[in-house]
């Protein structure tokens, strides 16, 4: 049993992550360069709407200019496509975001696939997540990469841990898995038609939970002392993981909220400069 789980607060890696990036903001501003973020966001999802809004003020308060395009509901998989190649040319744009979900009618593989991927910083084209498995330079996906992040922040290594991941999805089980990978852990992956899920979870070092099942992990299957990495955000602002019952069994863990979520949008941003470093280094 651990008594006092370190709790992996993503505020202050969320804020050093930002103040760093800001920074570098500036340097380019000196060079006239103004990194920019386009988001795509398709129909009128009222979350949808608010994540897009969210992104726009994270990236107002450390000086990066934001567009924010919005098209239809009833749009189609090629209109979104037109939309998202108009940003791949746009000069002035360095990083694309499509917000997702898409509405149902749009195929969202080949519109995240239409992104150019060096202003791919939200990480969802195949390109950028085969380079996050290969360790190439690039953008992983933003939750994974956040992830990691709060692992270095708090000096938690992830070589030679056995890292369970529950799901795996292409923006955040998969990637993940490779970048715990790429740390030297030895990595389960776990999905729904994984069978006796908790002998897993039993005896994960590190585990992660991406999941989308409000308070799905149960406190009692978590390893004494495992590194619990929340990565859930479900209605209600609850995660995937029962905190309570996870607290007194966790040696660290990430609140929800306050964990995952702000290193998450914190990374997007760093990412967006970053491409605009990557293309100003090129010219
Ligand atoms: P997703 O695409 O719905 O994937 C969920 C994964 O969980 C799938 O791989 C699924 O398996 C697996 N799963 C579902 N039920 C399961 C069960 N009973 N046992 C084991 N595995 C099960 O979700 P996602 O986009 O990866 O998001 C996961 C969570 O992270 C959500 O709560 C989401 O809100 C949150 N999220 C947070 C952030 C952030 O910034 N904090 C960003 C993105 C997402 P199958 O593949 O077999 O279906």
């Amino acid at each position: 049993m651990t008594a006092d789980p370190l709790i992996l607060d993503g505020r202050p890696v969320a804020e050093t992550i930002k103040a760093q990036t800001a920074e570098e903001v500036q340097s380019l501003k000196a060079m006239g360069i103004t990194p920019c973020l386009a988001t795509v966001l398709v129909g009128d999802d009222p979350a949808s709407a608010t994540y897009v809004r969210m992104k726009a003020k994270a990236c107002q308060a450390i000086g990066i200019a934001s567009r924010q395009v919005h098209l239809d509901a009833r749009s189609t998989t090629d209109d979104v496509i037109a939309a998202i190649e108009a940003l791949n040319q746009d000069p002035q744009v360095w990083g694309i975001l499509l917000q997702h979900p898409s509405p149902e009618q749009v195929d969202e593989r080949a519109a995240f696939e239409a992104i150019a991927v060096d202003k791919d910083v939200d990480g969802v084209t195949s390109s950028s997540f085969g380079r996050t498995a290969l360790g190439m330079p690039g953008f992983p996906a933003c939750t994974p990469q956040a992830i990691m992040g709060i692992l270095a922040h708090y000096d938690i290594s992830p070589s030679g841990k056995h890292a369970v991941v529950i799901g795996r999805s292409p923006i955040l089980g998969r990637p993940v898995a490779q970048l715990l990978l790429n740390q030297d852990a030895t990595v389960t992956i776990c999905h729904s038609k994984t069978t006796d899920l908790e002998s897993h979870v039993r005896s994960a070092d590190i585990l992660v939970a991406a999941v989308g099942r409000p308070r799905f992990v149960q406190g009692d299957w978590v390893k004494p002392g495992a590194v619990v990495l929340d990565a859930g955000y479900n209605p209600g602002n609850v995660g995937d993981v029962d905190y309570d019952s996870a607290l007194k069994r966790a040696g660290a863990i990430t609140p929800v909220p306050g964990g995952v979520g702000p290193v998450t949008i914190a990374t997007l941003l760093r990412q967006t400069v970053q491409a605009a470093e990557v293309a100003v280094a090129r010219s």
